[in-house]
């Protein structure tokens, strides 16, 4: 399921290694030959609601995007309680935490002469949560192994509740082609299972990423743009970026991926210990991994570059020379 190239019904994925963790258990709705049957598989129970914070604004070019990663829709309770049938197979031990999101991405992104490599994360949706690649964190194809709640998300280890594929609480509300769901991190849109004639796609009708071009209404007008589309087959949403311009997610772009730390290493549960300071936070905001940050503090001015500590959900501006940020 994992490519080195551009390859339709895999994904290109930046990282080759995966560090495991992820469902203990094959669900009984697994087929054995890498099929699975989604009308028998389970979801996590509960239908719990959030303060959901979401903005898109288009400024200078940029589609920019504010959220606190929490859906506009109701998830399940986690981590997944014994009592859940879910638990049988899939314990993660995570629970969904408020996440600070700022994304700036091309309002008309333009197709790269060569397609490129996906990381952990890859777009973000209109329901304000981002959606991951298809992997889980054993290099997997998540929506088949692992169990997620009813509205096909669940939380990583640092709490960022987040989908692998489209989720069925993001509502289709076009008839024919389908509307726009969300974007990819080069700018992209992102639609649903229908193209132009209202026929459910599947990956032959797309490219190796997971698009194709034809006419779509793209902020107000009609364009003959590039697009991905959703499928129920693996890769479900992204094979690979066609853009020319990529961000980076806050779980660490090209090298960051799915996880949840196991119940018997409570070691790894969430950001145990130590919080970053809020300014070394607010510093990094929009900025990408070794970016250069400044702290501003009452000894004077801190110069540092932005990066990701272990288990953290965001980046965090660290003093040149290395040490914990002030
Ligand atoms: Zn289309
Ligand atoms: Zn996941």
């Amino acid at each position: 399921m994992i490519s080195s190239a551009p390859q339709r019904g895999y994904v290109w994925s930046c990282m080759a290694q995966f560090n495991g963790g992820g469902a203990q258990a094959a669900g009984p709705w697994l087929n054995g030959d890498g099929t699975w049957d989604l009308t028998r598989k389970l979801t996590v129970d509960g239908a719990v609601e959030w303060p959901h914070e979401f903005t898109l604004t288009v400024e200078g070019g940029k589609r920019v995007f504010q959220s606190n990663d929490l859906p506009d829709h109701v998830t399940g309770i986690f981590p997944i309680s014994p009592g859940d049938d879910a638990y049988q197979v899939d314990r993660n031990p995570n629970a969904i935490r408020s996440q600070s999101v700022r994304l700036e991405l091309p309002a008309e992104p333009a197709l790269a002469p060569q397609p490129s490599c996906i990381g952990g994360e890859v777009g973000i949706m209109l329901s304000g949560v981002l959606i991951f690649n298809s992997f889980d964190a054993e290099g997997r194809d998540a929506p088949a192994n692992e169990v997620q709640d009813s509205c096909q998300g669940h939380p990583q280890q640092a709490g960022l509740y987040h989908y692998h594929s489209l989720s069925g609480c993001i509502t289709d509300t076009s008839a024919g082609h389908s509307a726009l769901m969300g974007y990819a991190f080069d700018g992209f849109g992102i639609y649903g299972y229908y193209g132009e004639d209202g026929a459910e796609l599947a990956n032959a009708d797309l490219d190796e990423c997971h698009g194709h071009t034809h006419a779509i209404e793209w902020d107000g007008r009609i364009v003959e743009m590039y697009h991905y589309h959703a499928t129920h087959e693996f890769p479900y949403v992204l094979g690979c970026f066609r853009g020319t311009s990529t961000v980076q997610g806050p779980i660490g772009g090209q090298q960051g991926q799915d996880g949840q730390a196991q119940p018997d290493q409570p070691g790894q549960t969430g950001q145990a210990g130590g919080q970053p300071p809020q300014e070394a936070i607010t510093a990094c905001a929009g900025l990408t991994a070794n970016a250069a940050c400044s702290i501003n503090t009452p000894n004077g001015l801190i110069v540092g570059t932005c990066q990701l500590p272990p288990q953290a959900a965001q980046l965090v501006c660290v003093p040149a020379g290395g040490g914990p940020p002030p």
